[in-house]
């Protein structure tokens, strides 16, 4: 019972000397936030790691979708999922749009296509699907429904950097991509966040809406916020992308002794790459069914007990968060409830020792003997 904690996540960093190089330049520029000469290579770097012509980086990936949804000048109901984190919903919400929930897969734990059309009417402006763990959304299914009903889709990519299917990257779907670096992301730049798109006139609103709504030295056109990345945040951006490849084959030695373990065990449901992706790894999530000895509940106590920190992520679904008590109808996704239910997010990150992983399932299999 002696052993170490073991945190559900741990963020990924680059060498100090090398972050540390990274800034110095600052010290003779002084120029700290304002798109200086990191947020400009950040950029860059991140373009040419993406395969796009251009990303607008911001203060956090929430921010980013807020500015998002404001650039595209939406109004009215947005189709999403309540299997997410707050941020999806809030975002929605904050900007005066009425999110509609539509049910999940059973499966991958991403948006179900076939639901969407029984949720579309007159005031449907757009869709916000999110690519779970960074399992990506039958994007072809959904992008074909919005295309039918000219809505706009804006997917919470939070979780699928670093992601491709056939070659093309997560950042290349709909009409713009969010993408968060926080950092218990698998990517991460302390915080931060950004948006692709597929139409290039949304850059100088994204530019704008960051800003204040400041359009030129003496004019400002709209009543924007405040998302922009500073240069300190930049720079362990462009670190931490130069080790992303090695870290991302980290979490995949991970993951595949999870499911060496886990994979065929009775009760317990895994959501493996789909055929032709490119994972990320970037979370554990495992659920668990009736079949199984104990409760999701159980399985958390136990850990817990060992020093184990897993997550129920998502649980509560955000039709259930108390700040929309009595506001959205829970019982209109019950594929996303049960899942919530069950669902046990285990330790992952790139320095998971892999014997840990076997101490992991050692305890959570002697559940299903005990
Ligand atoms: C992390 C996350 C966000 C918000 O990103 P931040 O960078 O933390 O603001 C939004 N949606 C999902 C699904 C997330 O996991």
């Amino acid at each position: 019972m002696a052993s170490k904690a073991i945190p559900v996540t741990r963020s990924s960093m680059p060498p100090f000397e090398e972050y540390v190089d990274e800034i110095r330049g600052l010290w003779d520029s002084h120029w700290l936030s304002n798109m200086g000469e990191k947020h400009q290579a950040f950029e860059k770097e991140l373009e040419r790691y993406l395969g796009v012509d251009d990303i607008a980086l911001f203060v956090n990936g929430h921010q980013a979708l807020e500015c998002v949804l404001e650039a595209m000048e939406l109004e009215g109901k947005v189709i999403t999922t309540p299997y997410t984190f707050a941020s999806t919903t809030h975002a929605i919400v904050r900007k005066g749009l009425e999110p509609v929930f539509c049910d999940i897969r059973p499966d991958d734990y991403t948006m179900d296509p076939e639901r969407i059309e029984g949720l579309i009417d007159e005031d449907t402006c757009a869709i916000v699907p999110v690519h779970v763990y960074g399992n990506l959304c039958d994007t072809d299914a959904i992008e074909a429904i919005a295309a039918r009903y000219g809505l706009k889709v804006i997917y919470d990519a939070a979780h699928a950097f670093g992601v491709w299917r056939n070659g093309v990257s997560a950042a290349l779907f709909g009409d713009a991509s969010m993408f968060s670096f926080h950092a218990t992301k698998a990517f991460n730049s302390i915080e931060g966040g950004a948006v692709c798109f597929a139409d290039p006139s949304v850059r100088e609103r994204l530019d704008q809406w960051k800003n204040f709504g400041i359009t030129g030295v003496e004019t400002c056109e709209y009543i924007g916020g405040n998302a922009k990345m500073n240069e300190f945040v930049a720079a362990m951006g462009i670190c931490n992308l130069r080790h992303l490849d090695e870290e991302l084959a980290k979490r995949k030695a991970v993951a595949e002794r999870y499911w060496e373990h886990l994979d065929g065990v009775r009760g317990v449901c895994l959501s493996k790459p789909a055929a032709g992706t490119r994972p990320n790894h970037a979370y554990m999530p495992v659920v668990f069914d009736d079949a199984f000895a104990v409760t999701r509940d159980q399985v958390y106590d136990t850990l817990m007990a060992h020093d184990i920190h897993a997550r129920k992520y998502f649980y509560p679904l955000t039709t259930d968060l108390a700040c929309y008590a009595g506001r959205f109808d829970p019982s209109a996704t019950p594929i996303a409830a049960n899942i919530a239910s069950r669902v046990l997010t285990l330790p992952m990150y790139a320095d998971l020792a892999l014997e840990d992983v076997d101490r992991i399932c050692d305890i959570v299999l002697g559940e299903a003997r005990s």
